[in-house]
C-alpha cells in the first residue's frame, strides 16, 4: 500500500492523525437458519455459474497449498483449520440497484480434523444455497464468521459452493489514516465499485479465509450492464458483450492472498502495453479520464528500471487499474490506484510495482510483519526518486532518521505495532533506514544482489521474521538478527549513520 505523501515532504509525516474510527470486525453475532434451498433468479446466475467445477485433486491446485496461521495481530480474522486453494467467484453486479449475486466455488484443504469449519463472510449479503461436495449441509453466520456445520479430515480436500446476493458493505478499518477508513467493497453514488482491503476486508463480499498465509487461485467472471466492465486480478481470458451485459473471465495463475484481490466495476476503458521485457501490460482507466491513462503509462519504463534492481518480473501479467480511491493498493498483478494527484504520480506507481516482489511474490507470514512489504517498498521508491529527480538520498534518509523516535512512540516498532494504527509511517521508514544501514555494512554489491535473491527465494510463498532474519545472516555469513532485532522490535531509536 502507498503511503499518503510523496518521499520529499515526509518529514512532515509528523502523522496529522484523521481520527480513529471503532472496528467493526467483530460484529454482534446473528443467527440464520441453516442451508436455505432457494435459487437466485435467472437473471442472477452469470453464464459460468453453472460450468463443472474443478477436481479437488487436481495437482494444479498443489501450487496453492500453505500453511496458514492465526494472526498475532487481528486474530478475529481468518482460520487455521482451511487451507484454501482455489476461489471461482462469478459475480454479477447492477449498477442502478447496487445489489450483487454471486455463485462462490471454493475448493479447499481441511488442515485438521473437526466438527466443523469456518471463513470469514460479510453480514450485509445473504446466503441462498450452500453445498459441500454437492451436498447441501447446515451453517451458522456468527458475526463475520461463517460456520459450516459439517465434519472434515485432515487434508482431505472439499469443494464449498455458495449463492449469495445483496449490497456489500466496506467494514472499518484498523488505521488513524487519512487515505481509507474502511476497507473492502466499496460503491460510488453512480454505482461503480472497487476494492482495496488490506490487512482485510475481502470478506465484505466473498466467503474467504481473510488471511496473508493462506494464499489461493483465482477466477473470476464478471457480469454487468454494458459498456461497463468488470476487472479483477490475472488475465483477462474473454469479454463478451450479450443481452445489454458485459461479461469477462479472469483467470490468475499463480496464487494469491485475500488482501491482494481486486475487482472492479465501471465504465472502463482499456489501454494495451508491453514492457520492454515482454510483459504484457493493460491500464484500466475512467474512460472520461485522459489524465489518469497518461498518469499509469509510466508503469512500463518504470518496470524496466526495477526488473534492472529486482529481476524478471515474478508474475505473467501486469495491469493498473483506476478507481475513485484515495488511496493505492498493490494487488497482485492487477494494481489499484485511486485518482488523486498523489496516487497517480510516479512514484506511488513505481511503489505498488515494487511490492509484486515485496509484498506479492514473497508475503509475511501474518500482519506483525507487514514491515517487509512496506520497508522495501519505501527504500526502493525513495532509491529511484533521488534517481529521477536529482536528490541527494542520505539528505532524505536524514530526515526520516529525525523521525525514528516519535515513530515508535507514537505507533510502535515496525514489528510490534499497536493494531490500532495499521500502515503508519513507522513500518515504512523505520525499515527503509534499516535496509539502508544494511546496505552500506555489508556493501553495494552484495546487498543488491540479496534484495534480489530473496522474493525469488520464497516464490509464491510466505516468510516469518524468523525466515528473512535467518535467510540474511546466512547469505552475509554474519549474524544479523541483532541488527533486525534493533531497527524492528527496539522502542529506541538505534544508531544511524549517513
Ligand atoms: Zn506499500
Amino acid at each position: 500500500m502507498r503511503l499518503r505523501c510523496a518521499a520529499t515532504c515526509l518529514v512532515a509525516v509528523a502523522l496529522v492523525l484523521a481520527g480513529c474510527s471503532a472496528s467493526d470486525d467483530e460484529p454482534e453475532a446473528r443467527s440464520s437458519p441453516a442451508a436455505k434451498t432457494s435459487t437466485p433468479s435467472a437473471t442472477s446466475a452469470s453464464p459460468n455459474a453453472d460450468a463443472p467445477a474443478l477436481d479437488p485433486d487436481d495437482p494444479a491446485l498443489d501450487a496453492a497449498l500453505s500453511r496458514p496461521v492465526e494472526d498475532r495481530v487481528y486474530p478475529s480474522v481468518g482460520d487455521p483449520g482451511v487451507d484454501a486453494l482455489h476461489y471461482q467467484l462469478d459475480l454479477t453486479w447492477a449498477p442502478k440497484s447496487k445489489a450483487l449475486d454471486a455463485v462462490e466455488t471454493l475448493i479447499f484443504r481441511a488442515t485438521e480434523d473437526a466438527s466443523e469449519f469456518q471463513l470469514d463472510f460479510g453480514r450485509s449479503l445473504t446466503i441462498t444455497s450452500l453445498a459441500l461436495d454437492g451436498e447441501k449441509v447446515a451453517f451458522r453466520e456468527r458475526g463475520k464468521d461463517l460456520v459450516v456445520r459439517a465434519p472434515v479430515q485432515a487434508d482431505e480436500r472439499h469443494t464449498l459452493k455458495l449463492r449469495y446476493s445483496g449490497t456489500p458493505k466496506p467494514v472499518a478499518a484498523p488505521t488513524t489514516r487519512d487515505d481509507f477508513s474502511t476497507i473492502g467493497w466499496q460503491i460510488t453514488d453512480q454505482g461503480e465499485t472497487w476494492t482495496m482491503q488490506e490487512p482485510f476486508g475481502a470478506y465484505s463480499w466473498y466467503a474467504v479465509n481473510d488471511h496473508p498465509s493462506d494464499k489461493a487461485l483465482y477466477d473470476f467472471t464478471l457480469t454487468t450492464r454494458s459498456p461497463w466492465v468488470g476487472v479483477a486480478n490475472g488475465k483477462l481470458r474473454s469479454r463478451q458483450q450479450a443481452g445489454g451485459s458485459t461479461v469477462t473471465d479472469w483467470h490468475l495463475d499463480e496464487p494469491a492472498a485475500s488482501y491482494l484481490v481486486t475487482v472492479a466495476f465501471g465504465n472502463f476503458r482499456m489501454t494495451r502495453d508491453t514492457s520492454k521485457s515482454g510483459v504484457p501490460m493493460t491500464y484500466w482507466t475512467p474512460r472520461d479520464s485522459a489524465i489518469s491513462l497518461r498518469s499509469v503509462e509510466v508503469a512500463a519504463d518504470e518496470l524496466d528500471w526495477l526488473e534492472g534492481k529486482l529481476g524478471p518480473y515474478p508474475f505473467s501479467t501486469l495491469g493498473l487499474l483506476v478507481v475513485d480511491s484515495r488511496s493505492g493498493m498493490e494487488t497482485q498483478t492487477m494494481i489499484t490506484l485511486g485518482t488523486t494527484d498523489y496516487t497517480l504520480s510516479p512514484s506511488v506507481v513505481v511503489h505498488e510495482m515494487i511490492h509484486q516482489w515485496y509484498g506479492d511474490q514473497v508475503t509475511p507470514r501474518d500482519w506483525r510483519d507487514v514491515w517487509m512489504n512496506e520497508g522495501m517498498a519505501m527504500y526502493l521508491q525513495v532509491v529511484w526518486e533521488a534517481q529521477e529527480y536529482g536528490f541527494e538520498l542520505d539528505e532524505t534518509l536524514a530526515e526520516w532518521a529525525a523521525q525514528d523516535g516519535e515513530q515508535r512512540a507514537t505507533n510502535g516498532p515496525p514489528a510490534n505495532y499497536d493494531p490500532a494504527t495499521f500502515g503508519e509511517g513507522n513500518i515504512y521508514y523505520l525499515p527503509a533506514l534499516m535496509w539502508d544501514q544494511l546496505r552500506q555494512r555489508i556493501g553495494d554489491r552484495q546487498f543488491w544482489r540479496l534484495v534480489k535473491a530473496w522474493p525469488r527465494s520464497r516464490d509464491n510463498a510466505n516468510a516469518s521474521y524468523d525466515d528473512i532474519t535467518a535467510w540474511w545472516s546466512r547469505k552475509t555469513g554474519e549474524d544479523l538478527r541483532p541488527m533486525f532485532d534493533a531497527w524492528l522490535l527496539g522502542r529506541q531509536s538505534p544508531p544511524y549513520s549517513t
